[in-house]
């Protein structure tokens, strides 16, 4: 079915809001994610009355592998893994995505479902946006449609990235890739992330993200304590971690306009 050619009222667009995300009033600015500040004043404005700002706990999932995806997310301080299942149960991550960027990228490009889940690694904010909407949306204005294309390119190299540190790099390398993306992704120099997520994440032993941690902790690059890690000397996480953090980074500077000042 095509979708419609007019988004529905405000009401009919937010009346489907899933009931386990706290839904507090729109923020007055857009300011948090890189997308939704690259939008043309237009389209901004437009955009007010089909986004909900929410809050979105730790371990809420977002949608599930091959369940339809309600809404798109634009995060400002929330951290979203898109996560692929296996018939066993394990997990490893995919792609990570925070304030550069939305998670629910399937719903533009044509597909109503995914085969991955997106789970709220760092619990936070978001704006949301019904999925009808932003399809219209991504149709509606060649402004948008550039930029939501331009993202999701940089999350192919993100994605290509990550099957690539995972097959060939240490997991110490791939922890500190880990620390850096989130990093960039989270006000401070503190991520609220146990070791446990982390070896669910990268799909690894929890011992070995332990030793991984110990190790990068004894070089002093960081201070793990109690389900928080402090990145302690970000110069030398960087020299340590693999090509693959420079690789995304640089990749997401080239296409996506620069972050607000905050
Ligand atoms: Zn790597």
């Amino acid at each position: 079915m095509l979708p419609a050619r007019h988004p529905p009222p405000v009401d009919a667009a937010r009346a489907d809001a899933p009931s386990r995300a706290l839904v507090v009033p729109l923020a007055a600015n857009r300011l948090g994610n890189r997308l939704l500040e690259a939008l043309a004043p237009q389209d901004w404005r437009h955009w007010c009355a089909l986004l909900t700002h929410v809050e979105l706990p730790r371990r809420e999932v977002l949608y599930e592998s091959g369940a339809s995806i309600a809404h798109a997310y634009f995060p400002t301080t929330a951290l979203v893994s898109l996560e692929y299942v296996t018939d066993s149960g394990g997990t490893a991550e995919i792609a990570l995505v925070g304030p550069e960027g939305v998670v629910g990228v399937p719903l533009f490009m044509g597909a109503g479902s995914t085969l991955g889940r997106a789970v709220v690694q760092i619990g936070g904010h978001a704006f949301r946006m019904p999925a009808a909407n932003i399809r219209n949306e991504f149709e509606r204005s060649p402004a948008v449609m550039h930029l939501l294309l331009r993202y999701t390119q940089a999350l192919i190299t993100h994605m290509a990235q990550t099957a690539v540190c995972n097959r060939h790099h240490p997991i110490d390398q791939q922890l500190c890739r880990w620390l850096l993306l989130g990093q960039d992704r989270q006000p401070g120099n503190e991520l609220s992330v146990t070791q446990e997520q982390i070896a669910q994440m990268l799909g690894v032993r929890r011992e070995g993200v332990t030793e991984a941690a110990l190790a990068l902790q004894a070089a002093g690059l960081i201070r793990y304590h109690r389900g928080h890690i402090a990145v302690l000397d970000r110069a030398g996480l960087e020299r340590r971690c693999c090509e693959c953090y420079g690789v995304v980074r640089r990749e997401f500077d080239r296409l996506l306009p620069q972050a607000a000042a905050r």
